[in-house]
């Protein structure tokens, strides 16, 4: 069976010849068989127009080197996905492929020299559903505040369901609700073109309502059908500091006969505010009545230890970018490593997000973990195929 990486047109840019004629050769020992080569980031630049679907980058590179080729890269139309080789020690290629995902541009993932044909596959391996997800993203825009007012009114609103399960024994924990849009023409989109334009207007009280609204009808439904699970949502800042927010949710979870011990807010790390005092009341009022509190995509904001000690979070969910790949990356393998411990330290519950690899997992499990989110496990489902996956999960 041939593997979709093995119709890719792929470019190798590096300025030795010899590294260059090495890399072509092993590409194709793979099965590629559309493979050219470039000396330099100018050379490559030339030849861009010609799409390709990957390139192989050396940084080190005498005119054009390959961090300053990122930036003609991301402003280039076509946009190839990106795998870097150096001979540079592994802290350079961690932010190099930072960098590269900052301008936007899809980053397999890097390869310290010397390059051989296991770690090349391996990376392609990985490669198709990445790649899939990140054309996704980019092509989504913004809707218009319009749109989103319309669609809050008109059904708009679809919940794709991610499985979080035990790191140890892989059982069915509970599941994120995620917000996918459908519009009018059928398609869904994801949060990210619809969330920061209701920030801005005066609609994100009502689009989050539709999202819990929706979220826990299918909780109850779920609970009542005896599939025992628990749920998270993700709530903005500017819900919080809403008065009536805590009754608003309230209201929803008797109408929905949720209670809130199966309910956890995931609350942004990067959002908590200056001012803290609102969304601490809201946040302990609601710990309060039983509802679980999670400081999302944690390590990514500049939350102090005294934040943390001071909200009455009882989860804390690391961030995708120190769970993917940290097995290859030290420093993110030492954040991640922290914030564990961090947590036990706390008494709260650990979870990873991103863990998209058999050596995500196995990292996470190790570093005592409790929680796995990731594609590893499961891509976001609608309501029915989480159903279905759930049945055939650990068969
Ligand atoms: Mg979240």
């Amino acid at each position: 069976m041939s593997a979709d990486w093995q119709q890719f047109k792929v470019l190798v840019v590096d300025d030795d010849a010899f590294q260059r004629s090495i890399v072509s050769k092993l590409l194709k020992q793979l099965g590629i068989t559309e493979i050219a080569d470039a000396e330099d980031g100018k050379a490559a630049e030339a030849e861009l127009a010609k799409g390709y679907d990957l390139l192989l980058l050396d940084l080190n590179m005498p005119g054009m080197d390959g961090i300053e080729f990122l930036n003609v890269l991301s402003a280039h139309s076509s946009s190839p996905s990106l795998i870097f080789f150096s001979g540079e020690d592994g802290r350079i290629l961690e932010v190099a492929e930072e960098l590269a995902r900052d301008l936007s541009i899809s980053v397999i993932g890097s390869i310290a020299k010397p390059v051989s044909k296991e770690k090349i596959q391996r990376l392609l391996e990985q490669t198709a559903p990445q790649m899939t997800q990140t054309t996704a993203r980019l092509t989504q825009s913004e809707l218009t505040e319009d749109e989103v007012r319309a669609g809050i009114s008109g059904g708009a609103i679809t919940m794709f369901y991610q499985p979080k399960v035990d790191a140890q024994t892989l059982a069915l924990r509970g599941v994120e609700s995620l917000l996918r849009w459908q519009t009018p023409e059928g398609a869904l989109i994801g949060p990210g073109a619809v969330i920061p334009v209701a920030e801005r207007t005066d609609l994100i009280q009502a689009l989050t309502l539709g999202i819990f609204t929706v979220s826990m009808t299918q909780l109850g439904n779920w609970l009542k059908q005896g599939f025992e699970l628990s749920m998270s949502c993700n709530f903005s800042i500017a819900d919080l500091v809403q008065p009536e927010i805590v009754e608003m949710l309230d209201g929803v979870l008797a109408a929905s006969g949720v209670s809130p011990d199966k309910v956890t807010l995931e609350v942004t790390e990067s959002q908590l505010p200056e001012d803290v005092s609102k969304v601490l009341s809201a946040l302990t009022r609601l710990r309060l009545r039983g509802y679980e509190i999670s400081i999302d995509d944690f390590g990514t904001g500049f939350s102090s230890m005294e934040q943390l000690r001071r909200f009455p979070f009882t989860e804390l969910k690391i961030d995708r970018a120190f769970v993917n790949g940290a097995e290859q990356k030290p420093s993110a393998r030492a954040i991640l490593e922290s914030s564990v411990d961090l947590a036990r330290r706390l008494n709260i519950r650990s979870v990873a997000e991103g863990i998209e690899t058999e050596a995500d997992l196995n990292l996470c499990r190790t570093l005592g973990v409790d929680v796995a989110q990731g594609y590893y496990v499961s891509r976001p489902l609608s309501s029915n195929a989480l159903e279905d996956w759930a049945k055939s999960w650990q068969l």
